[in-house]
């Protein structure tokens, strides 16, 4: 089935590793044009130079979501060069693992400061675009944890869940403007994040079998962890105006890890 992206312009935010470089791979596969992100400049570059696609279909500018002239000129700099925008994925982030006891209140502001400005800089910049799009979609990345919380993620998991509840109440307001609003709810899925804890972990097991004792361990239905290339084929299904009656829903993309029904 043609998605019908070709030629339309996405900003997906956090490009250049994980489920954001997965994404602006599988969106120039459909032949749409991207714009994307990051804060470190040899990531964003290395990133950029293995998906080979020319300034005519690619735009990358180093940028932190948290700050909303950055995320101006980034968005600036996109309609610049493709002319409008089409679609937004507010991909960019990290998670915090910690609990109550070892939180502190600036832990607090700055996890609900990331997931808060992650997804409010971008829309606020990119709005006007998205308002003159004919097909304009805004997909939210989220975690499993907004309806699921985990005490060892304490602050992630209360912030997933408010982003979860503003994405509906902006699904709902911007219809009107012809912008749908959906999330992916991830569970655990194998990007520079899980790397990054293996790593910090010590841990005597190769990484393949850290992997499947993590995924035992949590539960996960079909065993494993996610592929970034997993999460990205619904991201751009949402995106995709062949969902155009598709807006303020969420789907799991979670192996199974989640409890609910939903
Ligand atoms: P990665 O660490 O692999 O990639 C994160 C990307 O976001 C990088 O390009 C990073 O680049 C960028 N980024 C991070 N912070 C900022 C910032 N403040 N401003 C701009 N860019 C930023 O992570 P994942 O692919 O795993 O995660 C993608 C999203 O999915 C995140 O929001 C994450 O919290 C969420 N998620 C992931 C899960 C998982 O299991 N992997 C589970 C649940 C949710 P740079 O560091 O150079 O800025």
């Amino acid at each position: 089935m043609d998605l019908g992206l070709a030629g339309r312009t996405v900003l997906v935010t956090g490009g250049s590793s994980g489920v954001g470089l997965a994404t602006v791979r599988a969106l120039l596969a459909e032949d749409a044009r991207v714009a994307t992100c990051g804060r470190d400049a040899g990531n964003l570059d290395k990133a950029a130079a293995g998906l080979g696609a020319g300034p005519d279909r690619l735009y990358t500018a180093v940028c932190d979501v948290r700050d909303a002239d950055a995320v101006h000129r980034l968005v600036d700099g996109a309609a610049d060069r493709f002319g409008g925008l089409d679609g937004l994925v507010n991909n960019a982030g990290q998670s915090r693992m910690k609990r109550l006891a070892d939180t502190t209140p600036e832990d607090w502001r700055d996890e609900l400061d990331l997931k808060f400005s992650s997804v409010l800089n971008p829309l606020t910049a990119a709005l006007p675009l998205l308002r003159a799009s004919a097909a304009a979609a805004v997909v939210n990345v989220n975690a499993v944890l907004a309806k699921q919380p985990e005490p060892r993620l304490i602050t992630t998991s209360a912030a997933r869940a408010g982003i979860l509840n503003l994405s509906k109440s902006l699904s709902a307001e911007l219809a009107a403007d012809g912008i749908r609003v959906n999330s992916v709810c991830l569970g655990l899925v194998d990007t520079g994040q899980w790397e990054r804890r293996y790593t910090a972990s010590g841990s005597v097991l190769d990484y393949d079998a850290w992997q499947a004792e993590l995924a035992a361990d949590r539960g996960i239905s079909l065993g494993r962890l996610g592929r970034a290339e997993e999460v990205a084929y619904a991201i751009v299904t949402l995106l995709s105006p062949r969902a155009s009656y598709i807006t303020g829903t969420s789907i799991d993309v979670c192996g199974g890890v989640g409890r609910g029904i939903a």
